[in-house]
């Protein structure tokens, strides 16, 4: 007698080989260098024994105010990112984070999350992925490199005129002769000091990172941060 052809659909394996296959089938690449990465970075240096040796408790979500309104999973984070778990990658969920260090302070293995978001973050903004996190940003790190300043408040406060009322216009239209009155001298740093902010931007890779961030935000058509202090 032939044997009769499974119709479409219908499950010719074992429910147990099945669930098997799938799951390999969905897990996600796991990757050593990510891991190594992840422990050269240098702000990991008091946390490297602390992330090998995570225990999955989960004290680290317990306490993590990200964690309680999102689904940012900070103890799911520790453990992926040991495992070199490469979906981290492109995880926007890191992002919920703001480094409260609650997670560090209490993580009884001295780990820190706050320090691994960041440094999966950073690797985010390496590849592009995360520009779309940071380029709101942008506009302020420009500020910081060309003024020694990332907030100008000429040119952020107006927006709080209306709440604030008369007195704080009077007070933002006067606000050199103020500071001139008091004593406290310029707005902005000297030239030698924004100078030496501009050096450290420079030689850390941050101005290069800058300019790639603008040129995605802006379809490529940015123009490369200048420095007045500097010319
Ligand atoms: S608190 Fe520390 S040991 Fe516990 S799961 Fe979080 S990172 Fe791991
Ligand atoms: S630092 Fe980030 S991960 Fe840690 S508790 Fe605070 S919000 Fe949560």
């Amino acid at each position: 007698m032939p044997e009769k052809t499974p119709a479409a659909g219908a499950k010719t394996a074992k429910p147990t080989a099945v669930i098997a296959g799938d799951t390999f089938a969905a897990a996600p690449r796991r990757d050593p260098e990510l891991v190594r990465r992840i422990l050269d970075d240098p702000r990991m240096h008091d946390h490297k024994e602390g992330f090998l040796s995570c225990i999955q408790c989960g004290v680290c979500t317990s306490g993590c105010p990200a964690a309680r309104f999102t689904d940012f999973v900070p103890r799911e984070v520790a453990r992926r990112a040991l495992e070199g778990d490469e979906t981290l990658l492109t995880d926007d969920s890191v992002w919920y984070c703001y480094s409260c260090y609650t997670c560090q302070s209490r993580c009884p293995r001295h780990n820190s999350v706050a320090v691994i978001n960041q440094v999966v973050r950073s690797m985010q903004v390496e590849s592009g992925y995360g520009h779309k996190h940071v380029e709101m940003f942008a506009e302020w790190c420009g500020n910081f490199y060309e003024k020694g300043m990332g907030g100008n408040p000429h040119d952020m406060f107006p927006v709080v005129y209306e709440a604030w009322g008369e007195q704080w216009r009077h007070f933002m239209a006067h606000l050199l002769e103020i500071r001139a009155e008091l004593g406290l001298g310029d707005l902005f740093p000297p030239t030698d000091v924004v100078k030496e902010v501009q050096v450290i931007f420079e030689e850390t890779g941050f101005l290069d990172r800058l300019r790639q961030v603008r040129e995605g935000a802006d379809g490529g058509a940015a123009e490369p941060v200048e420095s007045e202090a500097a010319e």
